[in-house]
């Protein structure tokens, strides 16, 4: 009975895991009531990530024929390391993440993880092996226990309070009258946009993925929860590689590499600081944001 068990539970676990990374992508990407595009090719094998080197080779894809979204991006995300993608609304950031977790397949060009064409793997090893961060975590009617430990099932509970520690949830979690047995979601207690996305910075630290994928919020938090936010996230971030696609500036200063897009094309590349001093396209979108942050 045991040996029957035991691969069930971990493909049960598996399975939660891959359905998590799709329910958040979907969620991020307003993709929940589409049908898959892509298929496995008949004989895929698993994704095996050793580095974490996420590539972009000359990426060309639109989402109808006659009109290209992406025109011949070329990015390398070094293993362990930080790529935040900026640009002004419709420039494709968000396309790019779609690409790289294959809800699509690239008209042109190749996406590749440690030089394994994305086309070439399950869908299934690829969503197991990424972690996504949306703005907007889905919550479960269910307690909050159950929804960071969804990361991993089979976590301890003292493992998913270091969780909840690491994500700067704890604290308020531990403040309810029922602590993490309060429930949540719909019919429990409503959390605001920065407490769902500890709550999903937690469970993403469960499921310990090599790679990340994090939506920036688009619109300012209140500066002491962002603070946390950005606390969390770089916990999150440690030791992985990490794809940014960031609608504010201003939580990206320090990414390794910060890379321009503008209508499909990258037009900088850089850190903060040589792409002010370069005073080009980055430049003005930060003084701008500077600038409409402080109106606001
Ligand atoms: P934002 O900062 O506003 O989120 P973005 O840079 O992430 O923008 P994308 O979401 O990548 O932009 O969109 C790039 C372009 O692709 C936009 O013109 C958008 O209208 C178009 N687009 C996005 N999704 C689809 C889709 N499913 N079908 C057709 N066009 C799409």
């Amino acid at each position: 009975m045991i040996q029957i068990t035991m691969p069930l539970n971990f493909l049960g676990t598996v399975y939660r895991e891959i359905r998590q990374a799709l329910i958040d992508m979907a969620q991020m990407f307003g993709l929940l009531e589409q049908p898959p595009e892509v298929q496995d090719k008949p004989r895929a094998k698993d994704l095996t990530v050793t580095d974490g080197e996420v590539v972009l080779d000359d990426v060309v894809f639109g989402y109808e024929p006659e009109r290209a979204i992406l025109k011949g991006v070329s990015l390398t995300v070094p293993g362990g390391s930080t790529t935040a993608i900026v640009g002004a609304s419709g420039s494709g950031k968000s396309t790019i993440g779609r690409l790289l977790f294959r809800f699509y397949d690239v008209v042109d060009g190749a996406v590749r993880i440690d030089g394994q064409d994305l086309r070439d793997v399950t869908q299934d090893s690829l969503h197991a092996r990424i972690g996504v961060v949306p703005q907007d975590t889905v919550l479960f009617n269910d307690t909050i226990l159950y929804n960071i430990a969804y990361g991993r099932p089979d976590a301890t509970r003292s493992e998913i309070e270091d969780a909840a520690r690491a994500a700067r949830i704890h604290d308020f979690v531990a403040s309810l009258p029922h602590g993490y047995e309060t429930q949540v979601g719909e019919r429990g207690l409503k959390l605001s946009g920065g407490e769902k996305q500890r709550v999903g910075i937690a469970r993403t630290l469960l499921k310990n993925p090599p790679i990340l994928l994090l939506d920036e919020a688009t619109s300012a938090l209140d500066s002491e929860t962002e603070a946390d936010i950005q606390t969390a996230l770089r916990m999150l971030g440690r030791g992985r590689t990490t794809v940014v696609i960031a609608h504010r500036l201003s939580t990206v200063a320090d990414a390794d590499e910060i890379v321009v897009l503008e209508d499909g094309v990258i037009v900088e590349r850089g850190r903060h600081d040589d792409l002010l001093l370069r005073d080009g396209r980055y430049a003005s979108l930060w003084y701008r944001q500077q600038a409409e942050e402080a109106a606001a």
